[in-house]
């Protein structure tokens, strides 16, 4: 039994009317742990509890450290997760709600992953949130329920952090003989690692990230992610953290869902940008989901900045 869930695919009624074609939601939200995550992070999981780890940790204090401590309690595998200390009370209480041992440390990510990396022992597993081909092969699953409905898009509409899920998509679409779908790749600004990566033509470390869709904050994309850009026809698109964060309000308002805005990126690519789709005719947008922003923190995030 995987640990994911198979997801609805709908028919937006809200997004295909302003777009003026079939936009089908891919609701990756409505994963028990609130994102696809669980789709790679369960299957890795799983994978490395068969080949005997004794214990799962991760480094993450958002959606992916959620999932890795939403897969040990069902592996019934003791979880450790490692966070900063700029994460949120409510992303270390939705990690512990889970059963996982949490723990804060550092400034960064980058302190926090280095003493989980010395606390690895030899039965011990470490989840990569999004550089590892276990992952992009559990990633590839929502591309296999999308042809088992028999609907082939025309353009795949996803957002792009570390480049897992883009990966995994793209694993999922070539495992189709879908070679031909071209995928439309949102970033926020201030997180935009892989345009970043398109434009020096190798994969670059961003200096900082300022964007508020955390978990679009990986300051490199993983070499695969890159790899894939001279394989597939591969587009992308950076929007404003304020057009992220609005279009999860409108489509809060539309679908009675709340998403990151890691998510809304991908929601605002088809809310603000008609002119990209004009020339595809079904559109699949992979609502990723995300659980660490409250409906009080987007309303503040929407709230325009105090001039001056
Ligand atoms: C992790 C995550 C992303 C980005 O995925 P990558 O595999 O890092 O590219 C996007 N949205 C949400 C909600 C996430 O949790």
């Amino acid at each position: 039994m995987p640990l994911h869930i198979e997801t609805p695919l709908l028919e937006s009624r809200a997004l295909s009317l302003g777009a003026k074609r079939p936009i089908w939601l891919k609701l990756e939200a409505l994963q028990p742990p609130g994102s696809f995550k669980i789709r790679g992070i369960g299957h890795a999981c799983t994978e490395y509890v068969r080949r005997g780890a004794k214990r799962l940790v991760s480094s993450s204090g958002g959606n992916a450290g959620i999932a890795v401590a939403y897969a040990g309690r069902h592996l019934q595998v003791p979880v450790l997760v490692v966070v900063p200390e700029t994460t949120s009370a409510r992303a270390i209480e939705l990690i512990r709600q889970q059963d996982a041992e949490v723990r804060v440390h550092g400034a960064s990510w980058q302190e926090a992953n280095a003493l989980a990396l010395s606390l690895i022992g030899e039965t011990d597993a470490m989840l990569h949130p999004f550089d590892d081909p276990l992952l992009w092969q559990g990633h590839a699953s929502m591309i296999d329920e999308v042809a088992r409905t028999g609907l082939k898009p025309e353009l795949v509409v996803l957002s792009v952090g570390g480049g897992g899920l883009l990966c995994g998509v793209l694993e999922g679409l070539h495992r189709h003989g879908w070679q031909d779908v071209p995928v439309l790749a949102v970033e926020t600004e201030g997180a935009a690692s892989l345009a970043a990566a398109v434009k020096a033509g190798a994969p670059v470390e961003l200096p900082s990230i300022s964007s508020i869709a955390t978990s679009l904050g990986a300051r490199q994309v993983c070499d695969q992610a890159f790899d894939w850009t001279s394989r597939h026809p591969i587009q992308n698109l950076v929007v404003s953290d304020q057009a992220a964060v609005d279009a999860c309000l409108r489509f809060m308002d539309d679908h009675r869902l709340v998403v990151e805005p890691a998510c809304g990126a991908s929601l605002a690519a088809i809310y603000d940008h008609a002119e990209l789709l004009l020339s595809y005719h079904s559109i699949l947008v992979i609502v990723c989901g995300g659980v660490t922003a409250t409906v009080q923190q987007l309303q503040h995030w929407a709230q325009p900045l105090p001039a001056g």
